[in-house]
């Protein structure tokens, strides 16, 4: 069983447990109380070296890749079941590293894990096709593994995040790099035992801590790293993207999100008020498919508000530990303060506040980077808070006329990953999805995903689907065979 009050954590690199050749760590932080609960390494540019060339001696050498797609599933499967043995152990750690309710984590937890059940079960089928072609010619095709793959994660949903790209990855052969953000590496660290644990072979799982803007960096540029799949800002998706065009490094990019929902008149409000709070509020709004953009429709404007306050004035900020707290604090008070920066700018652009706004007045929850949860009305597609991604807990809610105004706006935006559609008229909930620039439309409920459905962005919210089957292509290389099955020599050239 994993220890929640242990204070050491280690690096994986070629199956054994590592520090860092320099000896240096960093301290993992408790955001909810402002103080640090255990030591990591910080690695450098040495010991991802030592993580790459572990994980190319597993790929290279059959040890991972060549296994058949039986034995993959089945480790797989081990993995997940000491996952879920020590579930609730890494819940508590993952909570304190982050701040999150415990109940969040544990819900996303139990996400990652049946999202690496079914890529261990998906090992087994993956498959090419056969083409039509002249006769005397077959085409058959084949998806290979891509190599090294470096994955590089997030702290908003750690784990989760982790196991989406980790389980493709492996499923289809590929050794992996993970490169976990320093604010949220220990279920990281605690993976890459599981794994050792598990019993996968050296080298195919590694695991290292350390800053994005050097070990990330160089892992996203590693002449050992055959791909690259990132989760995170699109700031530093841009520069994942330079690092990879020197030698063409295949990519995949999950970014950031300024996710609409389009309330219409029609809808039911007793589920559309309480989801469209939920799916802001959630995580302290720290999720890339926060619907951080409601549009409402004006007949039902006001009363859409009253409720929406009401409900927000519910929500449970608290000790993210405590099963009953709703939300917990915010990645940290640097975090926070450029959250309250934005709902300056909105305020100041003309946005009207209609809840929260500032930090809890509970003294208990004064050394963590809690913030209420916060919401502007009467915004205007033209403001920065209706424009960028906050990443906090902040709902921007402004009113249309009707249906082709709501696509306007909610179209109106650099990001395209999810929305969602609030409405009893099929016919416009179908129409809607359809014209809604998103990777994700979801249609009377605000969930965005579940272990086979697709994940991933249009426009500038990235590169890719992850979550489905989609996800074995992003991690693998198809290859076209073309064999000749004449019974004539060939002669091309009509030599002969
Ligand atoms: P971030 O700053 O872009 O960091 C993401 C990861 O990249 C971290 O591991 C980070 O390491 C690393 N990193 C930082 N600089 C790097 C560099 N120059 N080269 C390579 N790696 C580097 O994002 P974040 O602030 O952690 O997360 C919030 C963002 O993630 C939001 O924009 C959100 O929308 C996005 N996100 C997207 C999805 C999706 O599926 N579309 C899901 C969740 C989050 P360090 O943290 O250690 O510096
Ligand atoms: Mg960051």
């Amino acid at each position: 069983m994993i220890d929640t009050q242990r204070s050491d954590y280690f690096m994986t690199i070629g199956g054994q447990p590592a520090a860092s050749l320099s000896g240096a760590t960093f301290e993992a932080q408790e955001p909810a109380l402002g103080r640090s609960m255990a030591t990591v390494p910080l690695a450098d540019k040495e010991d991802l070296d030592l993580a790459v060339a572990a994980a190319r001696q597993a790929f290279d050498g059959g040890l991972w890749s060549r296994q058949s797609g039986q034995k993959r599933t089945r480790l797989l499967l081990k993995l997940a079941d000491l996952l879920w043995e020590n579930l609730d152990a890494i819940a508590t750690v993952e909570a304190r590293n982050i701040g999150k309710a415990i109940s969040s984590v544990k819900g996303e937890l139990t996400q990652g894990i049946s999202e690496l059940e079914y890529f261990a079960g998906a090992a087994t089928k993956i498959q090419g096709r056969t083409n039509e072609a002249p006769n005397g010619f077959l085409n058959y095709t084949t998806r290979e593994p891509l190599g090294v793959c470096g994955l590089i994660v997030p702290w908003n949903y750690p784990l989760l995040l982790t196991l989406r790209k980790l389980a493709p990855a492996l499923a289809a052969g590929n050794a992996v790099v993970l490169k976990p953000a320093q604010q949220s590496s220990l279920s990281a660290l605690i993976l890459g035992e599981l794994a050792t644990e598990a019993g996968f072979p050296p080298g195919a799982i590694n695991v290292v801590a350390g800053k994005g803007s050097t070990i990330g960096a160089q892992l996203a540029a590693h002449a050992g790293v055959d791909k690259v799949s990132f989760t995170g800002s699109t700031a530093v998706g841009r520069s994942i993207l330079e690092a990879a065009k020197t030698d063409f490094r295949r990519l995949s990019l999950e970014l950031g999100g300024k996710s609409p929902a389009l309330v219409f008149a029609d809808a039911d409000l007793d589920s559309a008020i309480p989801s469209t709070v939920w799916s802001i509020f959630y995580s302290a709004g720290q999720s890339c498919d926060a619907r951080s953009r409601i549009l409402v429709q004006r007949p039902i404007y006001d009363a859409y508000l009253e409720r929406f306050v009401e409900l927000t004035g519910k929500i449970r900020l608290g000790d993210p530990l405590d099963p009953k707290t709703h939300v917990g604090s915010l990645i940290s008070p640097e975090h926070r303060a450029s959250v309250e920066a934005y709902v300056a700018q909105g305020l100041a652009a003309g946005a009207r506040l209609i809840v929260g706004g500032g930090r809890p007045s509970d003294p208990a929850l004064a050394m963590g980077a809690f913030l209420q949860p916060t919401a502007l009305a009467d915004c205007r597609n033209d403001m920065s808070v209706v424009q960028e991604e906050i990443f906090g807990p902040v709902a921007a809610i402004m009113p249309f006329d009707d249906e082709a105004e709501a696509l306007r706006l909610a179209n109106d935006n650099a990001y395209g990953l999810t929305a969602s559609v609030w409405t009893r008229d099929l016919g416009r909930a179908h129409r809607v999805a359809q014209k809604v620039r998103s990777g994700v439309v979801t249609v009377n409920q605000p969930f965005t995903v579940f272990p086979g459905t697709p994940f991933g962005g249009f426009k500038q919210s990235g590169w890719g689907r992850e979550v489905s089957l989609e996800a074995l292509g992003e991690f693998t290389e198809l290859k076209s065979v073309l064999v000749y099955t004449g019974e004539r020599p060939l002669d091309p050239f009509r030599l002969g």
